[in-house]
């Protein structure tokens, strides 16, 4: 469709071209990409929430580029030069708790000195965080976390994957539109318009995986990197992680994630294509089950969100 409608365009400048109107064909050329109001996002899936909200005012640029980890990725010069040309930064996490992922915590502050003027938005504020405490794989306490709460006693312990939950993309897109309508007072109305669509888009979403998880009975996963949190609160799942504090488990850790499989009757164990998938594969090759990989970080996120909670239904009774 955009290449049809690009194609299009370039045909009739090339015609202006041709018959002489070259000043008109600049014209049109240099308009588009100068008005645009440049947004920086850390992950992919809040390119779509910029994306969404912004439509065609806004050019997005994600700082950990598709396939890369958030807990270990390092922004290259050219992004850095990006940073240094736009008007809004909007990071995952809150700064005001301590927590957020590794990239910002590495970061932020670097970011922030490159371009004093760009205005930081955190697209967390209102989340409630969740730290969750585990013994062998399996959540015993969780603890809550707000922007009011600031001396949280491990910040470390805080589970910075917030947007996978569709209620809290919500917010996260409502947090992009006050950014984007700060920076760009004139468009207020084109973008309330566009992040009333979005909240709707989310809505459905919501509703959709809560009738892909209703009648089920064995509400549990196993994943490695314990990303699905917020997820799993939503939908009343229990996650359960192989991951131990960041690390591969050891032999004895397997040996427990594997019988907690057996006492959940777990047959599938989910991996991330960002992570290891040694371990997943240690605990599902012992429990006679498969490795099925969902990504937690797809720039199409509506769409990964469906696919991912369908795989997740799908390996429950
Ligand atoms: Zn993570």
């Amino acid at each position: 469709m955009r290449h049809a409608f690009v194609k299009v365009v370039f045909t009739i400048i090339s015609i202006f071209l041709i018959s002489g109107f070259s000043g008109c064909a600049r014209l049109v050329d240099t308009g588009i990409n100068n008005d645009k109001i440049r947004v920086i996002v850390s992950i992919p899936p809040q390119a779509e929430f910029a994306e969404k909200v912004g439509g065609d005012k806004v050019a997005v640029t994600v700082m950990v580029p598709p396939g890369a980890n958030p807990h270990t990725y390092e922004p290259s010069p050219a992004q850095l030069e990006e940073v240094s040309k736009a008007q809004i930064y909007a990071r995952v996490g809150s700064a005001g708790i301590g927590s957020g992922i590794e990239f910002e915590l590495a970061w932020m502050d670097k970011i922030i000195n490159i371009n004093k003027k760009m205005l930081v938005v955190d697209s967390s504020r209102g989340v409630k965080f969740v730290a969750v405490n585990y013994e062998n794989g399996e959540p015993v306490q969780y603890n809550e976390y707000d922007e009011n709460n600031k001396d949280a006693s491990n910040p470390e312990g805080i589970d910075p994957h917030i947007w996978l939950s569709p209620s809290n993309a919500k917010i996260m897109s409502e947090n992009i539109y006050e950014g984007l309508v700060n920076a760009d007072p004139e468009n207020q109305k084109y973008y309330k318009g566009n992040l009333d669509n979005y909240l709707t888009e989310l809505e459905e979403l919501d509703e959709e995986i809560s009738r892909m998880f209703a009648g089920k009975e064995n509400k549990v996963i196993m994943v490695f990197h314990p990303t699905w949190t917020y997820f799993a609160l939503d939908y009343g799942i229990k996650q359960m992680a192989i991951e131990e504090e960041g690390k591969e488990p050891t032999a004895e850790g397997i040996k427990a994630l594997i019988d907690k499989a057996r006492e959940y009757n777990i047959k599938v164990i989910f991996a991330s294509p960002e992570f290891s998938t040694k371990s997943a594969e240690a605990v599902a090759g012992e429990i006679g089950g498969s490795v099925v990989l969902v990504s937690s970080l797809k720039k199409n996120y509506v769409e990964n969100m469906k696919k991912v909670a369908m795989a997740f239904a799908g390996s429950m009774k």
